[in-house]
């Protein structure tokens, strides 16, 4: 294998191979468009559109594509050729300016949520070259892929990253106030996140054999097994041959693409895994994700493999999350919320660390409704997950520097060194790991605030666009509030900072968020608790809501009930396709395993019972035992009769899916309550039923053989 800075980003047209292949005025302005400062020209466009090509075609590439994100949450691409005849009708290769920079992909089978009717069912992307375009090659032709923003006739976005794009504009411009007011200067300001990302891993040949996991992508039924992560041992053990030989293929394809993953490791239930990269800026890291995702789904089945992306494929073991590390730096690459070694930087630290706590305070809701999904529902609060409510956890010693600020009533000149004096030490204290806090949902770690609620399978963008949004919105507070100060000096900045720590303290929380008695102290403190999907996203309806998420500009009106719809749609598609699916497995698999094994018992005693009566002697009590385990299995069967027939009722009687809230609500309040029963019916069939008469792959199967 080459060495790994040798493949790292050689399919990347990035800055390097563009001054290389590009004249010096055309990659001049192909900067400032980067970063945002100019639009290319035609003539600039068709000079860098040919010199991609040619340096695609020189890896093999055949096509391009305009690679987005529609609102499904996952990419989508359509492939054209470069190919074109010159006036002789010979085959040339060509890609034009015009090429590069838009195209209408068919766009009609993507969700818009009703933003673009289908008489008008244009949709167009257009090229963002913030984000550098790579050659995607599987076996020996390649795909000149270009990522790209997808937006409807009217010019609605249709897609993940413009929103995203726009929000990063809007943190920009409240955090580079916030520190010209505090320093004179006024830098640009990008978000960093990096997406830590959980998966499990299953042998193809049980997976196949699981309807579930192909209609679904996660268990609807199966009994636990005997031992399930209690020991805990698969935590940072020794990675398989074959899981590493895969985790090595997946990491060589998003090297050579320029993705910069940095750790694997095994997660803490068997046969989860997780991969971290190097964090960038917000939009970078959003298509890293993305890739990521789809090139461990891609390479796991040649392996052999499924990559399970679902929040919860197991029930009662460990689901899948994918940690949200995020913080903000300046242009030059400064971290915000990294604490420094001198009073001054710490005044900007913490500046920004109580911006970012009463964002949380005021907008946790709008940030838990970024979240739900169906398979994030049966995640969060179970197994080793945060509850729905939103909480942010500072550690030990900020949370006393932060009571030291509020309860300074008269914040005199001794008071202030005294702060200062403990600031200076932060850097060793809060990097200590064991001042850590894994139950919380939001939790600074040391030099960047960490989002454990985020779903394993989902789009990390809006969730990031609401942070943005919602920390840009508590800096133009404070920054408010500091300009109506008499001065700037640090006894104002203090002043103000005093005012939101005391605003924002209710979210503030340190214990064990996993507990029970957390969630009634929540209640007492006004926290919201959005535990399912649907009555998390209808918090997009309220009026103070849509203000915040219209007001800056990043979503329109119709952007957002596209996006509430949308959600609301899937979730019941979601509930529709498992409970359906669920019924399938109940009839054609677990019902007959059950009648064949029942049968079998059945027998068993007739035959004891002819036995005896032959040996003339009397059965009734030696039979007793075996007749009350027969009576187990058949009234479990019973049983499951009865609420199959009830979950096939209530899925007959569900609303049509247009009618998106009520179809959401009816399938939370009246199909997932009969798929439990009917599940808790199978799972104790399964326990029973001999091995050799249960159909589908047990988890023992599935999560210890591989
Ligand atoms: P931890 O031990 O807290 O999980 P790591 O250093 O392993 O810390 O980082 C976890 C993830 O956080 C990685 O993806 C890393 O790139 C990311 N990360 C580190 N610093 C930042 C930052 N300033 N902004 C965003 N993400 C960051
Ligand atoms: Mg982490």
């Amino acid at each position: 294998m080459p060495s790994l800075t040798k493949i790292f980003g050689s399919h990347v047209f990035d800055l390097r191979t563009m001054k290389a292949c590009l004249s010096k005025p055309t990659y001049t302005a192909l900067k400032r468009a980067i970063d945002g400062a100019a639009r290319l020209t035609m003539e600039e466009a068709n000079e860098i559109a040919h010199a991609m090509m040619e340096w695609a075609v020189g890896l093999n590439a055949t096509h391009y594509t305009h690679w987005f994100q529609p609102l499904t949450g996952r990419t989508a691409q359509k492939h054209d050729a470069f190919l074109t005849f010159d006036e002789d009708m010979t085959a040339i290769e060509r890609f034009s300016g015009s090429q590069l920079i838009q195209s209408e992909p068919d766009a009609s089978s993507f969700p818009s949520g009703g933003m673009r009717s289908t008489f008008e069912a244009r949709g167009y992307t257009a090229w963002d070259p913030s984000s550098p375009v790579f050659v995607l090659t599987r076996g020996s032709v390649g795909v000149l892929c270009i990522p790209s923003v997808f937006f409807s006739y009217t010019g609605h976005a249709l897609d993940k990253k413009t929103p995203l794009l726009r929000s990063e504009r809007v943190l920009s411009k409240s955090a580079s106030e916030a520190i010209e007011l505090l320093t004179g200067r006024k830098p640009k300001i990008f978000s960093t996140v990096g997406a830590e990302q959980e998966y499990f891993l299953v042998d193809s040949e049980y997976y196949n054999q699981r309807q579930d996991l192909i209609m679904a992508g996660r268990t609807l039924i199966g009994c636990q097994p005997p031992k399930g992560q209690q020991m805990e041992d698969h935590y940072f053990g020794t990675i398989k041959d074959r899981v590493l030989a895969f985790m090595e293929d997946v990491e060589s394809e998003l090297y050579r693409i320029g993705v910069p993953c940095k750790t694997r490791h095994n997660e803490v239930a068997p046969h989860q895994f997780e991969m971290a990269p190097i964090f960038q800026r917000a939009n970078l890291a959003a298509d890293n994700n993305q890739i990521t995702m789809d090139m461990l789904q891609k390479i796991a089945k040649e392996h052999g493999l499924e990559a399970l992306l679902n929040e919860k494929p197991f029930a009662g073991v460990n689901g899948s999350g994918k940690h949200l590390n995020w913080s903000m730096e300046t242009e030059e690459g400064s971290n915000l919320l990294e604490p420094g070694s001198t009073p001054h930087k710490n005044i900007r630290f913490l500046y920004f660390l109580v911006a970012v706590v009463n964002a949380i305070h005021k907008r946790g809701d709008v940030l838990r409704s970024t979240i739900a999904s169906s398979g994030n529902d049966h995640r969060l609060g179970a197994n080793e997950a945060p509850p729905a409510i939103m909480s942010v956890f500072l550690g030990s010693h900020l949370t006393g520097i932060m009571d030291m600020i509020e309860n300074s009533l008269d914040l005199t000149a001794s008071e202030i060194s005294e702060i200062d004096l403990g600031l200076a030490e932060l850097p060793n204290v809060i990097r200590d790991t064991t001042d850590r806090n894994r139950t919380s949902p939001f939790a600074f770690t040391g030099n960047k605030f960490e989002f454990r609620a985020v779903g394993s399978s989902q789009s990390i963008s809006l969730p990031i666009v609401v942070l943005n949004m919602a920390v840009a919105e508590s800096l133009s507070e404070m920054n408010a509030m500091l300009e109506a100060q008499k001065d700037r000096s640090e006894k104002s900045v203090l002043h103000v900072l005093k005012h939101f720590i005391k605003r924002s303290k209710a979210i503030r929380f340190e214990g064990n968020n996993y507990a029970q008695s957390w969630v009634d102290e929540a209640m007492q403190r006004g926290l919201p608790n959005l535990k399912t999907t649907p009555e998390a996203l209808v918090v997009w309806e309220r009026d103070d809501v849509r203000e915040f998420l219209t007001h800056s500009g990043v979503l329109a009106g119709p952007e957002i009930d596209a996006r509430m719809n949308i959600k609301l749609e899937s979730y019941a598609k979601e509930i529709d396709i498992e409970s359906t699916t669920l019924l399938r497995m109940v009839d054609s698999q677990v019902l007959a395993s059950s009648f064949r094994y029942q049968s079998v018992i059945a027998q068993s005693l007739q035959n004891l019972l002819s036995a005896n009566k032959a040996a003339g002697i009397d059965g009734s009590t030696a039979v007793g035992a075996q007749a009350a385990y027969l009576d187990k299995v058949s009234s479990h069967l019973s049983r499951l009769l009865v609420s199959r027939d009830e979950l096939d009722a209530v899925i007959d009687g569900a609303p049509d899916f247009e009618h998106s809230k009520e179809s959401a609500f009816y399938y939370r309040n009246q199909v997932i309550p009969v798929m439990d029963r009917v599940r808790s019916d199978c799972d104790a069939l399964e326990s029973m039923v001999d091995s050799d008469h249960w159909m589908l792959p047990t988890y023992h199967e599935l999560l210890f053989l591989m």
